[in-house]
């Protein structure tokens, strides 16, 4: 399928590894010029040369995308941004009484205040040319609260509130927001959760996995590839008439009928 977006121009934050490279690789695919980050150069510059495979052009930025001087610097490379896709690391878990007003003010600037600044950075130019697409990657426990993960179950939900709000006020001007909830996938941050479980339980890597593919439908964690796949169609000109939406991808983990 031609998504209709070869040549536009893409920020992918949060990109070398996981599913910020998954999006960044399902658009790469698909023709889009990207602007990736993240903050360690050597596995950034691996996963700019795998993303220039496809023949687009890709400029990396080493930097913390959570603090003003990264989303500069990642703003000022990218210069005209057609596509915006948000992603930063997940929040420590840990137990609700653990967490302090640093936790919580270092939480909310990762997963809810970077993508508001990196979105009001870029929205009044796609609103004036006409097109644009955001998209968030947010968590499954948006929906469904994961309780030791209360930071992210905080934070998310707070992006989630904006996010449903600005989605309708930009929509007119042929820009859309929309949120992409990744339940469990084989990422690092998935072995570093089973690494907690592991460890927690006494049990091997192996067995907190299967454990834990025992309560998905589909019986297996989800992959980076799937995951860009669909971003890479909400940022399609197809998608155009999907706003303001949140979009599950947990292999049937949450028990919800919508
Ligand atoms: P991952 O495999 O650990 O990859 C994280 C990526 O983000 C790496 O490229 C990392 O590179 C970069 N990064 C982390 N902190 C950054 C920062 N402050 N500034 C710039 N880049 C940063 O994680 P993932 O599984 O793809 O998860 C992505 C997001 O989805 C996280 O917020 C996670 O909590 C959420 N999520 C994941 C799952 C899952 O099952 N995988 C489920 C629900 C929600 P550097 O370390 O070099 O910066």
């Amino acid at each position: 399928m031609d998504l209709g977006i070869k040549g536009k121009r893409a920020i992918v934050s949060a990109a070398s590894k996981g599913l910020g490279f998954g999006c960044a690789e399902a658009l790469a695919k698909a023709g889009v010029d990207l602007v990736i980050c993240a903050r360690t150069q050597e596995t950034l510059d691996q996963a700019a040369e795998k993303l220039r495979v496809h023949g687009v052009d890709v400029t990396a930025v080493a930097c913390d995308i959570t603090i003003e001087a990264g989303q500069k610097q990642v703003l000022d490379a990218a210069g005209h941004v057609d596509i915006l896709v948000t992603n930063a690391g997940g929040p420590p878990p840990g137990v609700w009484s653990d967490w302090n007003r640093d936790d919580f003010i270092k939480a909310l600037d990762a997963n809810m205040l970077t993508p508001i600044a990196l979105m009001k950075a870029c929205l009044p130019s796609m609103m004036e040319q006409g097109w644009g697409r955001v998209v968030n990657i947010t968590s499954q426990s948006v929906k469904a609260p994961i309780a030791a993960l209360g930071l992210s179950n905080a934070a998310r939900t707070g992006l989630t509130g904006y996010v449903a709000g600005t989605a309708r006020q930009v929509a007119g001007s042929g820009v859309t927001i929309n949120n992409l909830l990744p339940g469990i996938h084989a990422t690092d941050r998935a072995v570093s959760l089973d690494t907690g479980v592991s460890k927690a339980q006494g049990i091997s890597m192996d067995q907190a996995r299967k454990n834990r593919e025992g309560t998905i439908p589909a019986g297996r964690y989800g992959e980076a590839s799937e995951f860009g796949a669909a971003c890479a169609f909400l940022c399609s000109t197809q998608a155009g008439f999907i706003v303001g939406q949140n979009l599950l991808l947990d292999g049937g983990a949450t028990l919800a009928t919508i």
